[in-house]
């Protein structure tokens, strides 16, 4: 089981990757600071499954530590890139922190445990 320090290296890792990636594709220059405002972003989402419930016991993985929940925020983010009425800024926060989220529970998944499907 990954500790709160690597959920929070791989959620930064993740979200600072995947912005650069972004960024390559739209042909955006990188700028150090939006991949460290990228890497924090990230580095949050990868804590907010163990604010939800928090790693105090063996079987702490319920609703926020689930398949559903990954499919539900897959859905979610996909609602969210199509939707026009948010900014672009506050679509890709979203995005990056989903992406720390979805790294925590990758990371959890590689465990003996696995996560519930719902
Ligand atoms: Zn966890």
């Amino acid at each position: 089981m990954a500790s709160a320090k690597e959920h929070m290296l791989i959620g930064a890792g993740v979200a600072a990757v995947g912005w650069m990636l972004y960024c390559k594709i739209v042909e955006r220059p990188l700028d150090l600071g939006e991949i460290v405002l990228a890497a924090g972003v990230g580095l949050i989402g990868g804590l907010v499954p163990d604010l939800f419930e928090p790693a105090i016991h063996l079987n702490h993985r319920q609703f926020f530590h689930s398949y559903l929940a990954a499919g539900l925020l897959t859905g979610a983010n996909h609602h969210v890139s199509q939707n026009a009425n948010l900014r672009a800024e506050t679509r890709t926060a979203i995005h990056l922190a989903s992406l720390g989220f979805m790294s925590h529970l990758v990371a959890d998944a590689q465990t003996p445990k696995g996560l519930p499907w719902a």
